[in-house]
């Protein structure tokens, strides 16, 4: 899953990257707001972290302007006051939700999965594909009901396609969803790592079917 960060300052902002990638998110950082609101238009993210006041344009203006352009990722407000106020501003511009500074990073972990839950999860945070088991709330992997250990890109590139089941992704919207805007992502990146999933998700469960489908000139599918 992708996330945009925006947030001048910097020492948050470093600290919010770093956070979240620990825990597989691929993660852009915008330190101002017109960088910001330029990202947040032209590439495709799961969610928007945005502070409530920044340089050159303020997190409401974004906010409005992502919706006026009919751009409708959650925007998660970040606020410094928590003046009432200032939240209904926020969510009235288009916000999902708000967190007022300063924030325990377990209470922005938690806001960030409520707001990337797609309603049909609402039993939880727990895809399932065949056999194949993903918790996104432990990121605990099973198949067959054995543990798979995957690396970080493993795990947030299993968890975009378990999103999407007999779904064709395009090596395009892999990268965008799973890799940052600075990674050296090579052409070749998605099959490697496709290679490296199917080394776990697949080979060692033989008399099962393979799950992960190369879906040729398109992309890949699971299901
Ligand atoms: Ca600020």
């Amino acid at each position: 899953m992708r996330i945009l960060v925006v947030e001048d300052e910097h020492k948050i902002a470093n600290s919010v990257k770093r956070g979240l990638e620990q825990e597989s998110y691929a993660v852009d950082v915008a330190y101002t707001g017109s960088n910001g609101y330029d990202l947040a238009s032209v590439e495709e993210y799961d969610l928007i972290i945005l502070d409530r006041l920044l340089p050159e344009m303020d997190g409401i203006e974004i906010a409005k302007k992502l919706r006026e352009q009919k751009i409708h990722t959650p925007i998660l407000m970040l606020t410094a006051k928590g003046q009432v106020t200032d939240r209904v501003e926020g969510l009235d511009a288009g916000a999902d939700d708000y967190l007022v500074k300063p924030f325990a990073f377990e209470e922005l972990l938690a806001r960030i999965r409520a707001l990337t839950r797609r309603p049909k999860d609402s039993l939880g945070m727990i895809l399932t594909v065949s056999d194949l088991m993903l918790n996104s709330a432990n990121y605990e992997v099973k198949r067959s009901a054995k543990s798979i250990q995957l690396s970080s890109k493993e795990y947030a590139l299993l968890e975009y396609l378990m999103r999407h089941p007999d779904q064709t992704l395009t090596k395009d919207q892999i990268i965008s969803h799973v890799w940052n805007y600075d990674a050296d992502v090579l052409p070749n990146t998605v099959e490697v790592y496709i290679g490296y999933l199917r080394n776990k998700i697949d080979k060692p469960f033989k008399n099962r079917p393979a799950l992960i489908q190369t879906v040729r000139g398109f992309g890949y599918k699971i299901g």
